[in-house]
This record gives structure tokens, C-alpha cells and sequence, in this order.
């Protein structure tokens, strides 16, 4: 098959075509042939400087992927040749990536693709969701009718994060960096938008929750945010984060009384433990999906499997506007 690799940690120019075997489905796998893959800023990051998570040289990169099922391994149940399916699957330590025509996948990541989504959108989907899922309601708990605020609403973990509180039912604010996000993170379902740049932490706060504060604030932007969302929650209040490799005063966390969680959603793929729920997210994420509930945002450009590293260019530059899809073609 063809795949897109890398020999070497560095710039997107490390990409390289390969002619590899095709894979063959192990014991609880499936063999995907590969209609789309995403890009999420956890393969830029591991294609610039390796480290811990890193698959090992030469490597094949990429998380995500959506596609359709071409052999089933032993002792497979629930999925079968010709089914369409979604998941994060690999790109990191001990698995193999999705920048390739074929994969090979434990089936306890994966879930059928929503329907109603043609398979490249669908593709956008796994990574964001599984985080913004765990983040919002294995972490913080979030229910019904009560006030969340998202740092970067208009993000990849952020847009959907908006979408999956608001079908909770809560109120949804969020924080954008321009009237165009803005208007995006509305049309997801957020009730309120918030200029980052322009409105400072204690004004919205004040505008919006009386000086209260939020019940749960969800840092979704990978920026060093922490410390103001300690001050937009409320006492006793749910922060939970997913980028947390900084240093960060919490004493404003111990006088609100403030509970902090972290997300890491590598770790089931990293350790092999609780890959099922992963694959459970997703089948939930896909009903919501049905019901009009959840739609990813995809950014306008288009590459193929031979424009991987085109792909990162475009997501790192910071340009991009939602998911950047691969196509296999
Ligand atoms: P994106 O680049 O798609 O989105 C990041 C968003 O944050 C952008 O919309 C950006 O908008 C916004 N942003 C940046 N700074 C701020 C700020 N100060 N306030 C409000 N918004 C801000 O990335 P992802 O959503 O895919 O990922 C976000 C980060 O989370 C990355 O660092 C990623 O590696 C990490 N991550 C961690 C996971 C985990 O399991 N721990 C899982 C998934 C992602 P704008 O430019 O307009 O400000």
C-alpha cells in the first residue's frame, strides 16, 4: 500500500511517499481501507520533536481516520466487511498511523460512521470528540442548565465541545478571537460569544454571571489559559483542561475551592486500557450526529494522502478554519 512516512523528527518536509506491506487484521481487528484521515495538532507535534508518545522510526503518523472495512480478524464481533467506520486509532507509540491507504484496527476504538456524514467529514470527528466528551462529562460532570464556559469555541476540541454542552442543555459561553469565529461558535449553538482580545476575564465574568462566575470552564485552546479559568469559575466551581504542560500558580484555585481535571485521550491507544469507551463515545457522538445535534466544522482546503505534509503546513499556520481533512485521493 501507500503510505506517508517519516524517518527522521522535524519540519512537514520530513514526509515521505513509501511503498509498505499492506496490514493484515490480528486477533480483535479489523483491516480499514481508508477514505479520509484528519490532522489534530498532536501529529505536528510529534512529527516536530518525537518524545514519549512517538511511534518508533520510520514511522506512520496520523490519529484519526474514517473508512470502510475490508477483513475482519478473530474473534471479531460487531463489525464486518463493507461496514463504514470512525475512530482514533493510531499515529502514536505502539500503533500504526492513518496517513496510508490501509490500517489495521483495534475494533475497540472504533464505532460505524454516522450516516447522514459523508466519510471525510466524518474523519474530523474522532479525536476532538472522544477529548471534548471526556473533558465535559466524565470529568467535569456538566448537566442540565448549568453555565459552561469554553476558552476557544471556534477550535477543533472547541467547536465540538460547544455543540456536546449545548445538547446537554446547558447555557454555553465561549471565547473566540474574531466576529467571523464568533458567528461559527453561534451557528454550533453557543448562547453567548465572547471576544477574547477586547474583554477582560472579571468584565464577562460580571456581564454574565453577575460576578458568580461559571459552573464548569472548560480551557480548550492549548494556550497557557489556565489561571483565567480559575477566575471565570465560580466557588467551588469544575475547571478541567487539556493542555496542562506549564507551570501555573493554583492559589486562586484553593481560594475558590476549584476542582481540576485533565484530560489526556491518547492514554487508552498509550496503554491499552479503556479503549472501549472510546469506541462507545463514538457511538454515541454518531447518534447525535443523526439527530442534527453535532456536525464537525471542516476547514475549506483539500489534500490528498501525497499532501500530508501540506496538510500540517496549513494546520500549523494557524490559518486553518476547523478540521483539515486527507483525503486517500
Ligand atoms: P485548534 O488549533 O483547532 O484550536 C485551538 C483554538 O484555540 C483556536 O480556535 C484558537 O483560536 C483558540 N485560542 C488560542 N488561544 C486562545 C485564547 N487565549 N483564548 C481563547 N481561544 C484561544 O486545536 P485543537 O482544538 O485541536 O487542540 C487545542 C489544543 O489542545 C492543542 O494544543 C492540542 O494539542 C491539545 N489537545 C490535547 C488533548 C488532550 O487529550 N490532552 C486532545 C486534543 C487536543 P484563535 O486563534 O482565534 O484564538
Amino acid at each position: 500500500m501507500q503510505a506517508q512516512i517519516i524517518r527522521q523528527f522535524g519540519e512537514a518536509d520530513v514526509f515521505e511517499s513509501a511503498e509498505l506491506f499492506d496490514p493484515v487484521a490480528g486477533s480483535g481487528q479489523v483491516v480499514v481501507k481508508i477514505a479520509a484521515a484528519s490532522v489534530n495538532p498532536v501529529d505536528y507535534k510529534i512529527r516536530r520533536k518525537g518524545g514519549a508518545i512517538a511511534p518508533a522510526l520510520p514511522a506512520v503518523l496520523g490519529c484519526d481516520m474514517a473508512g470502510i472495512v475490508v477483513s475482519v480478524g478473530e474473534g471479531v464481533t460487531g463489525f464486518a466487511v463493507g461496514d463504514a467506520v470512525y475512530g482514533c486509532v493510531g499515529g502514536v507509540r505502539g500503533l500504526p498511523g492513518t496517513y496510508a491507504e490501509y490500517i489495521a484496527v483495534d475494533v475497540q476504538l472504533l464505532a460505524p460512521a454516522p450516516k447522514s456524514l459523508p466519510l471525510r467529514e466524518a474523519a474530523a470527528l474522532p479525536l476532538v470528540t472522544i477529548t471534548a466528551w471526556e473533558a465535559l462529562f466524565d470529568r467535569a460532570d456538566l448537566k442540565a442548565g448549568e453555565s459552561v464556559l469554553i476558552h476557544g469555541g471556534a477550535g477543533g476540541v472547541g467547536h465540538v465541545a460547544v455543540q456536546l454542552a449545548k445538547a446537554r442543555g446547558a447555557k454555553v459561553c465561549t471565547t473566540v478571537s474574531s466576529a467571523r469565529k464568533a458567528e461559527i461558535a453561534r451557528s454550533l449553538g453557543a448562547d453567548v460569544t465572547i471576544d477574547y482580545r477586547t474583554e477582560a476575564v472579571e468584565d464577562y465574568v460580571k456581564r454574565l454571571t453577575g460576578g458568580q462566575g461559571f459552573d464548569v470552564v472548560f480551557d480548550a485552546t492549548g494556550g497557557k489559559d489556565l489561571v483565567n479559568a480559575f477566575a471565570a469559575a465560580r466557588l467551588n466551581g469544575r475547571v478541567v483542561t487539556i493542555v496542562s504542560q506549564y507551570e501555573c500558580d493554583l492559589s486562586l484555585m484553593h481560594r475558590k475551592g476549584l476542582s481540576l481535571h485533565v484530560v489526556f485521550m491518547l492514554i487508552p491507544m498509550l496503554h491499552d486500557i479503556g479503549r472501549t469507551h472510546h469506541g462507545e463515545i463514538l457511538r454515541e457522538a454518531a447518534a447525535l450526529v443523526e439527530a442534527g445535534k453535532l456536525r464537525p466544522l471542516i476547514d475549506p482546503s483539500h489534500f490528498t494522502l501525497a499532501q500530508v505534509a501540506d496538510a500540517h503546513r496549513h494546520l500549523e499556520s494557524g490559518r486553518a478554519l476547523g478540521k483539515v481533512v486527507i483525503d486517500a485521493a
